[in-house]
């Protein structure tokens, strides 16, 4: 642990989190701070992830990938890319064209203790029929 970096920003833990996804041939750092964890329930979450995206969000300038090529962008709708391993089917990343600088991580990548809390859920109006809600979210019918 190096402790001794100059991490003076503004209360922010600048604590380098890892994650990867579940055969490792794509892993990556983190080295800034990272958003709460939002939930979203949206068609295309939904299909993709196989229930829904709970994902946090870093500059994109802070996260380094390593990738042993397994890493796979697909274009579910113009601008809209999830980011897959190809070898092991993990979802990884989510990002949009008009938001370049930032790129969403699916939390559950992360190797745990995260530090993290999820704080609401969005796409709300397109949960299936199965879901159970989550008491203490806020939950929003659609993005914000
Ligand atoms: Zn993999
Ligand atoms: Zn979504």
């Amino acid at each position: 642990m190096s402790n001794d970096t100059d991490d003076d920003a503004e209360g922010v833990s600048q604590e380098t989190k890892a994650g990867r996804c579940q055969c490792g041939a794509v892993s990556y750092s983190v080295n800034g701070p990272l958003r709460p964890v939002v939930n979203c329930h949206c068609h295309r979450c939904r299909r993709i992830t196989g229930h829904f995206m709970a994902a946090t969000s870093a500059l994109v300038t802070d996260v380094e990938v390593t990738d042993s090529g397994a890493l796979s962008w697909y274009e579910a709708a113009e601008g809209v890319f999830y980011g897959f391993c190809s070898t092991c089917g993990s979802s990884l990343f989510w990002k949009v064209g008009n938001r370049p600088e930032r790129l969403s991580i699916c939390a559950g990548t992360l190797d745990p203790p995260t530090g993290l809390d999820t704080t609401v859920s969005i796409w709300m109006a397109e949960v299936s029929d199965y879901h159970l809600p989550q008491s203490g979210l806020a939950e929003h019918e659609y993005g914000r």
